[in-house]
């Protein structure tokens, strides 16, 4: 998919209190780039919907969070076996708190068996892509009203460098994130003259469980942390993105 090639945003920095009035929902906010971002959007202000599948780390978050003054909601759920009305009641939640969303950052994701696709268990194939692209669908569905009720609203996806090219041995992991590029850019098309822009962030290698899990052998000292990228996740969230709509940013580029 296009990838936005103004990298001004890789030095951006919001102002004090920035997304103070707006209401973030983050999945995956139990560990690594969610977590860190949740805790951030907190910094500068921001009401929170947190869901993770592990109410005990998703308890460490919210008192990382409770730190600030902002309002949050934490929500148990497992995207493995989540139904539709999951999706739906934990919108109807938001709604009753809120009556709107200004932003969803969904980072959840598995990185599921590595290997050739010849190998590939298909029992295997139907996790990652329930988690990594089912999911996301069934979730974007449920909050689109909820993101068309905001004043100017974002939903940022979450790819990865094997999302826009393929690579041997990165599996269904890869295919499921062409996926979630096909979703952002179709969503964000169905959007564009809308108030609500669709976008999703590449990481890139960043020092995380899933990176250690991906590449045992790699020393994670080298790696930028979550914190270090979070520049990209602050601008998607910051109405200074607003004019951006059906990219993918980079938040390592090469
Ligand atoms: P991480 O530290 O492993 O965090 C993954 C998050 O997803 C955790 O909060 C995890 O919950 C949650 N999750 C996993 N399965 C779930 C399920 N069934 N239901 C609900 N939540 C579930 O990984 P990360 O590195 O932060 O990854 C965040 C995103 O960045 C992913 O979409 C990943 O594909 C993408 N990405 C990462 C890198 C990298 O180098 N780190 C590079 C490219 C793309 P638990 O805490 O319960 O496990």
């Amino acid at each position: 998919m296009a990838v936005w090639q103004n990298h001004d945003y890789l030095h951006f920095q919001p102002q004090t209190n920035s997304l103070e009035n707006k209401v973030i929902l983050v999945s995956g906010a139990s560990d690594g780039l969610g977590r860190c971002a949740a805790i951030e959007y907190a910094k500068l202000g921001a009401d929170l919907v947190l869901l993770g599948r592990n109410r005990d780390k998703l308890t460490q978050t919210m008192e990382k969070v409770s730190q600030y003054p902002v309002q949050t909601l934490a929500i148990d759920l497992d995207f493995a076996s989540a139904t539709a009305e999951d999706y739906h009641s934990l919108a109807a939640n938001i709604e009753a708190q809120w009556h709107r969303l200004d932003g969803a950052l969904l980072s959840a994701g598995i990185l599921g068996q590595l290997c050739a696709i010849k190998d590939i268990q298909i029992a295997n194939f139907d996790e990652v892509m329930n988690i990594n692209v089912r999911s996301q669908l069934l979730l974007a569905q449920a909050l689109l009203p909820l993101l068309n009720n905001a004043p100017s609203s974002s939903l940022v996806f979450t790819t990865s460098t094997v999302g826009h090219a393929g690579r041997a041995l990165w599996g269904s992991y890869a295919m499921s994130k062409f996926a979630v590029e096909g979703l952002t850019q179709t969503l964000g098309d169905e959007y564009k003259d809308t108030t609500l822009r669709v976008n999703c962030i590449n990481p890139g290698a960043t020092r995380t469980q899933m990176r250690a899990q991906a590449k045992p052998d790699e020393d994670p000292m080298v790696l930028k942390t979550p914190l270090d990228i979070m520049p990209t996740y602050l601008y998607l969230m910051d109405d200074a993105s607003a004019h951006i709509t059906g990219y993918c940013l980079d938040a390592q580029p090469k």
